[in-house]
């Protein structure tokens, strides 16, 4: 009788340590579900084998044999009941930490900050330290500026050459404002003004220049060229890009170098309007690609069209700009394969 208590205890050591292994647990679980059944009978009686009264009694009546027969049956009933257990309590602790990473994950969606900005600076520039190279690492916020393969501007050359669709313009005589916003002069032009192409339409929020022009055509730079960003409702940006060459002075141009503030970062709100319709050239061809913002954050997915026909500004006019912003143009950007379609 001790011997077979003892092989009881040793069963309880090993089912124990068979806790540990939860495909072990699970499959007892899944084969012996009856077992867990008679559990609660079998450990009440369980105390009784310890009186020596009741089995002196169980003895006379039943051969050694038969008992330790007996007696095994009830230690594999309880051990299965026992691995059930665990097997119970190994798929509920297993739910309840998939339930809790589910939860976590949830709200870190919601309530946690973006990843840790090891550089924040808002200051960027076109030269030096805090130049186009280093965009980039200035804020992780721009980290497209190093790492986008659609970022602008880039070199048009080998275009797709197509009878593409004729932009539709929808400009009109409208309200704006001008600011030197430390990196460029930039006209903010009142509602309204819409192109629209590719069944989208897009609305003019602002028009802005750079010294040299950004893109260049088959290698070829251009002494400046406007940036006029629109937007859908979406959100979603296009920016037409006209090239300027040294020709004849540009009505608009005069307009907006007439309401130049005088100090940076102060907005002129002048009492006139004027014409975007005038910034453009009478041929409509373009170049279109996908690209980004030419300055940070350098985001992309912005809808590029460039006019193939440059305008023209006085030289009077490019010098006054370039007493400002000498140079405020991004360099060339890898192409990365992307496709360049161009009017026929
Ligand atoms: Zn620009």
């Amino acid at each position: 009788m001790r011997n077979l208590i003892a092989l009881f205890a040793c069963s309880l050591a090993i089912s124990t340590a068979s806790a540990n292994d939860p495909p072990a647990a699970a499959h007892a679980a899944a084969s012996k579900p009856a077992a867990s059944k008679p559990a609660p009978a079998e450990a009440a009686r369980e105390p009784a084998a310890a009186k020596p009264s009741a089995k002196a009694a169980a003895a006379q009546a039943l051969s050694e044999a038969d008992a330790e027969a007996e007696l095994s049956a009830k230690i594999a009933a309880r051990l299965a009941v026992m691995r059930a257990n665990q097997a119970a309590r190994v798929a509920a602790a297993a739910k309840a930490k998939k339930a809790a990473v589910t939860r976590r994950e949830a709200v870190a969606a919601i309530t946690q900050p973006p990843p840790a900005r090891p550089f924040h600076s808002e200051h960027w520039s076109y030269e030096g330290e805090t130049g186009p190279a280093n965009w980039g690492k200035i804020n992780s916020a721009w980290a497209k500026c190093d790492t986008g393969t659609r970022q602008s501007p880039i070199d048009l050359r080998d275009g797709m050459k197509v009878d593409l669709e004729q932009i539709t313009f929808d400009y009109k005589p409208s309200g704006f404002s001008v600011v030197d916003n430390g990196h460029t002069v930039q006209v903010t032009v009142g509602g309204g003004n819409f192109l629209t192409v590719q069944n989208r339409s897009y609305e003019l929020l602002q028009f802005h220049f750079h010294r040299p022009s950004e893109e260049r055509v088959n290698g070829k730079g251009f002494e400046m060229v406007v940036h006029m960003v629109h937007k859908d409702p979406e959100g979603k940006l296009a920016v037409l890009a006209v090239l300027l060459e040294r020709g004849k002075g540009n009505n608009l141009i005069q307009t907006v170098w007439n309401n130049l503030p005088l100090e940076k970062l102060d907005v002129v709100n002048p009492n006139v309007v004027l014409d975007v319709a005038d910034m453009l050239p009478q041929r409509r061809d373009y170049f279109t690609f996908m690209g980004s913002l030419t300055t940070p954050p350098c985001n992309e997915g912005v809808l590029w069209l460039v006019m193939k026909q440059p305008m023209q500004a006085s030289p009077a006019q490019m010098a006054l700009f370039s007493r400002m912003y000498p140079l405020n143009a991004r360099p060339l950007q890898s192409s990365a394969g992307r496709m360049i379609k161009e009017s026929n």
